[in-house]
């Protein structure tokens, strides 16, 4: 293991939200049934499912950092029922039909738990618009209405004036309307995640694991500190997994940034319509940007995707990240003019060749869940869960839509990879040129 994620910034989402449960590092060596390695949203839902299909076995989860502080606490807060892209073959709306189903089912675990535990999140079923900012390119947007008809979907086609009065901006020339999005506080909703295991769960933060070693019938994985010794392992790492199984290279790390404002005055919601909380995500994910106003009433911009491969990020390129999202906010609210982002963080993505997921056993050992593509609070929540099934041969109605998703393709090391990440990217942003 040689690297581990680490982000030189500080997510605005816990600022006011300073009280959470602590959990302590691993200290000794211990025998397990399974050991957990990562809790963000796959690593906590293969755990709780695990721990509800097999009461008597005791469960550990290895954290290298803190649940809340992960990409899983560090996104936008989007909880996606439906996926953003369709296409247009019979092979890719019968994939979309099984994502969908996926998204759902993770979608309506996740608001279980939420009610279940009172995990106070800002849950708000906001829905979310999908932006074009340029004039001209109406096909983006009308494969998407033809999409979401096919999949007989509920929709509403918005234009500039309409969306004028909803977003408070004539910055979007287009935007599809969609119910099924759920708008979170994702720091407090994995928090909460993590603070209502089961029992039979035990979670340590600080407690990265750096080897696994195979022996005498199971897996041992060692920390700084201690070690678990368990009969299986499920991998959840998600864009690092490739630093814990060099020869299984099938997820490239990314990362992406966030800003957020402090709550608006009265005085400066006054330059804005009557609004209720939104979202909205760009018709172009990686040139584009997503934005949120919140409830508490402040906005969140979601911009700017980089190469990770090692998860680490810098403050000179939080920095860099900052200055576009000053400037990006300037152009969207010009009457905003002395509303400043308090915070500005990243966090790290993976991302597959053909955007399958990274999903199964790995070995006779050794299962994982990752290449969550840059969306995960719902996909990587079912897909955390269904593992669980899968690996204890469990039947479940869902396991056949998770492998319709297909598993992700091999990718070539560096320095082949860090070239074609690089060349995607630059396509992407001079596609999207006009999105921003
Ligand atoms: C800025 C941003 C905005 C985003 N917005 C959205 C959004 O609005 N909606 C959405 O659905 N998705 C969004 N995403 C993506 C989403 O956050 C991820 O898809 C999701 O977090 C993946 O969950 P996961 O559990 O698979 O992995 P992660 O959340 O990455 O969790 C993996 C965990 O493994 C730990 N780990 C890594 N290496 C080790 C090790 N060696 N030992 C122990 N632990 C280790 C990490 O610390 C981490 O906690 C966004 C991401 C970012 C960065």
């Amino acid at each position: 293991m040689h690297h581990l994620p680490l982000n030189q910034n500080i997510s605005g989402w816990l600022a006011q939200h300073p009280q959470r449960a602590v959990f302590p590092a691993l200290t000794a060596a211990i025998d397990a049934d399974w050991v957990v390695i990562g809790a963000g949203y796959a690593g906590l839902a293969f755990a709780r499912r695990l721990a509800a299909l097999k009461p008597a076995w005791k469960i550990a989860v290895l954290e290298a950092g803190t649940a809340y502080e992960s990409a899983s606490g560090r996104n936008s807060g989007f909880i996606i029922g439906l996926p953003h892209n369709i296409g247009s073959s019979t092979a890719e709306l019968k994939k979309a039909h099984a994502y969908r189903q996926l998204l759902q089912a993770g979608m309506q675990r996740l608001k279980a738990l939420v009610d279940a535990h009172r995990i106070e999140c800002a849950w708000d079923a906001a829905g979310k618009y999908h932006c074009q900012v340029a004039v001209g390119q109406e096909k983006i947007l009308q494969r998407y209405c033809a999409s979401l008809e096919q999949m007989a979907e509920d929709y509403q086609l918005l234009n500039r004036d309409e969306l004028q009065e909803k977003l408070g901006t004539r910055f979007y020339h287009k935007a599809i309307f969609t119910p099924y999005t759920v708008l979170v506080n994702p720091a407090l909703l994995i928090a909460g995640l993590a603070a209502t295991l089961p029992a039979n769960v035990t979670l340590y933060e600080h407690s990265p694991a750096l080897a696994l070693d195979y022996q005498r019938g199971g897996v041992t994985v060692y920390t700084a500190t201690g070690a678990v010794r368990a009969q299986k392992a499920m991998l959840a790492t998600n864009a690092l997994s490739s630093h814990l199984l060099p020869g299984v290279r099938r997820q490239a790390a990314m990362a992406t940034f966030a800003s957020l404002t402090p709550p608006l005055t009265e005085q400066q919601l006054a330059r804005l319509p009557q609004m209720t909380s939104w979202g909205l995500t760009p018709v172009n994910a990686i040139a584009g940007a997503t934005l949120r106003f919140t409830q508490d009433r402040r906005f969140l911009l979601r911009q700017h995707v980089i190469p990770a491969l090692h998860g680490n990020i810098s403050a000179r390129q939080t920095q860099r990240a900052a200055r576009l999202h000053h400037q990006l906010f300037r152009k969207v609210y010009p009457q905003l003019e002395d509303v400043a982002f308090s915070h500005c963080w990243s966090g790290t993505i993976s991302v597959t060749r053909n955007g399958a997921p990274q999903w199964g056993k790995i070995n006779p050992f050794l299962y994982t869940a990752g290449g969550c593509n840059g969306a995960g609070i719902s996909k990587q929540t079912i897909a955390g869960e269904l593992l669980a099934d899968y690996a204890v041969g469990q039947d479940h109605p869902l396991l056949a839509a998770m492998q319709a998703l297909g598993k992700a393709s091999w990718l070539p090391p560096s320095p082949v990879l860090d070239i074609a990440i690089h060349g995607a990217l630059q396509k992407e942003r001079w596609q999207g040129r006009k999105e921003r």
